[in-house]
């Protein structure tokens, strides 16, 4: 059986998380997501939480060690032994070597195009739900009741501190810094795949499917 060893690319609101979700459950494997983790810690108030909070309210990237600590116990566990998808890490060059020093080959880096005005756009309207994490917009994707999760039934949806219009611009600076090199190093690694993160988020996952089909 393949295993699958497989990472998500891509600027905040690129769909990342959405994308990751689909494809952890069509190839069944794990959905490692460093934003979910940090989330959930700084939901219940832990060290690590506290830690991360007031970085990730100023859309600010979390201290490498801190990121690279919580990746490597989450890959231990026994569930990733077969693959995992990676969303939102590596965000920076010394996290992909920390990566790669953990023993770590990615089979694919999946890196989704989007533009910064598109960004700006997506993120701005984005609602999310505080007990389960679920993603919204305000016109791309609202809830089928107003302000109701539709996943949890949870009442009062939020705009994450992340996603306020002055977190919004670090998070973009941050990515154009420290991630989008990323891109180059994993093209230079033979393992980097493109794809448009634009439309239907049905269709950018069939294009991710197929991007995988020659693994
Ligand atoms: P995300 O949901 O992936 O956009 O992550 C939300 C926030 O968590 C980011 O804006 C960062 O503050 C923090 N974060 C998530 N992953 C990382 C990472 N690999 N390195 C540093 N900070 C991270």
């Amino acid at each position: 059986m393949t295993q699958y060893r497989l990472m998500m690319l891509g600027p905040p609101g690129a769909g990342k998380g959405t994308q990751a979700k689909r494809i952890a459950e069509r190839l069944d494997i794990p959905h490692v997501s460093t934003g979910d983790m940090l989330r959930e810690a700084r939901r219940k108030g832990t060290e690590l939480g506290k830690k991360a909070a007031e970085f990730m309210n100023a859309g600010d990237l979390v201290p490498d060690d801190v990121v690279i600590g919580i990746v490597r116990e989450r890959l231990e566990e026994e569930d990733a032994a077969g693959g995992f998808i990676l969303d939102g890490f590596p965000r920076t060059r010394p996290q992909a070597e920390a990566l790669a020093e953990m023993g770590v080959e990615l089979d694919a880096v999946i890196n989704i195009d989007v533009s910064d005005d598109e960004v700006i756009n997506r993120l701005g309207g984005r609602l999310s739900c505080p007990s389960c994490g679920a993603v919204y917009h305000e016109e791309a994707k609202p809830p089928s009741k107003d302000n109701i999760c539709d996943e949890c039934g949870h009442e009062g949806l939020i705009t994450r501190d992340d996603d306020r219009p002055e977190a919004i611009k670090q998070r973009l600076k941050g990515y154009h810094k420290q991630t989008a090199p990323l891109i180059e190093f994993y093209e230079k690694e033979g393992v980097l795949k493109n794809v448009s993160g634009v439309g239907d988020p049905n269709s950018v996952t069939e294009a991710i499917v197929s991007e995988l089909e020659d693994l």
